[in-house]
């Protein structure tokens, strides 16, 4: 089933989702239902599979002189996606990035998508690799998201890249793309970000799944802001818990996120990591109890594979 028809069908009730990673290469599917398995409990409707760009290493050779390769440290996500579902029975939603790939082998992921009977695909951009300064796409291949949703949504019209083509199967797929609550870091002012997010719903997304972020009334705002210039589509809220001293500052970097003033002055109390992801589930709790309040259609945690953390959010939770 679409996500947008799980939402659809809970007439308000908030869901739970959750958001995995691949393992890393050489690790087994095992790892994935180990992770599931407990969070089966909560019934989430669907569950999220990253998608994780090849990164390039440096690899010294025996004349001394080091030599760049590409590798693909996180792969698997639509075998995962499938596994999943025939194991749980529950929806898996991958997520596709323009960047690393051409069109043609974009197109040719969706075909596989869609002869596998997944039909929920989460459309991003991607980030910028490792030691590059700037996203760069690859030579053939979709610049932003919005163009890797207009691809998709041809492909629902049965529009294929090649025009020859007549008559051509039409996809069924429900569309999410990514929003930011407290604007993507490249975007000019939080104005700029919006509209180019309207454009993507224009261009035939069909839900919106936010960066992670620690203040309700930010979301709350942004879901204003979003009706306010005609974005209609359901708006799910992304959570994470903080788990330990070090995501004080490794989050903010990384995903270019801020910390409200109350849980910082509550995280610098603590003494110890233990203390800290007291406070931080503690916190997620009271913002999941806040957001299921407030009419959120799903809560969507991400995971980063410390599935205990979430047992313990999603117990008090749901
Ligand atoms: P876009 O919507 O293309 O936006 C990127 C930037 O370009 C924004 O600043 C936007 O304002 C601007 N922009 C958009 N359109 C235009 C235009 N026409 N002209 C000029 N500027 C424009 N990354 C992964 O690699 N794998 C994942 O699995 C993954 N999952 C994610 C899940 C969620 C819920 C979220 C919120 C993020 C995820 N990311 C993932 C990270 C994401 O790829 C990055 O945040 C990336 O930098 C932007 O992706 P986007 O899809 O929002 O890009």
């Amino acid at each position: 089933m679409k996500v947008t028809e799980y939402i659809k069908n809970s007439k308000g009730k908030a869901q739970v989702s959750f958001e995995i990673l691949p393992p890393l290469k050489g690790g087994s599917i095992q790892m994935i239902f180990d992770m599931l398995d407990p969070l089966m409990e909560f019934k989430p409707p669907f569950i999220d599979v990253t998608y994780h760009r090849e990164e390039y290493i440096y690899k010294k050779r025996p004349s001394g002189y080091y030599e760049k390769t590409s590798i693909r440290k996180r792969p698997g996500t639509v075998g995962i996606c499938t596994a999943i579902m025939n194991k749980y029975g529950v929806d898996a939603v991958p997520h596709l990035i323009c960047g690393g790939f051409t069109k043609e082998e974009t197109e040719n992921a969706l075909i596989d998508l869609n002869f596998l009977g997944i039909n929920n695909v989460l459309a991003l951009r991607g980030d910028a690799r490792k030691f590059e300064s700037k996203f760069v796409p690859q030579d053939g291949g979709h610049n932003y998201a919005i163009d890797l949703v207009e691809h998709i949504d041809n492909m629902n019209k049965g529009l294929y890249l090649d025009s020859n083509i007549v008559n051509g199967l039409k996809t069924d797929f429900c569309i999410g793309v990514a929003g930011y609550p407290e604007k993507h870091f490249e975007a000019p002012n939080p104005k700029i970000d919006l509209k180019f997010l309207k454009d993507k719903i224009d261009a035939g997304a069909d839900y919106i799944v936010t960066q992670m972020f620690w203040d309700n009334k930010k979301y709350l705002k942004f879901v204003k802001s979003c009706r306010e210039i005609g974005i209609t589509v359901p708006i799910i809220p992304g959570l994470k818990p903080i788990t330990n001293m070090r995501q004080l500052t490794s989050i903010p970097r990384i995903f270019h996120v801020n910390f409200p003033e109350d849980l910082v002055d509550e995280l610098s109390k603590c003494t110890s990591d233990k203390a800290a992801r007291q406070v931080g589930i503690e916190w997620t709790i009271q913002q999941s109890k806040e957001l299921k309040e407030a009419g959120a259609p799903v809560l969507h945690y991400y995971t980063m594979g410390d599935v205990k953390t979430f047992v313990e959010i999603a117990k008090a939770v749901f």
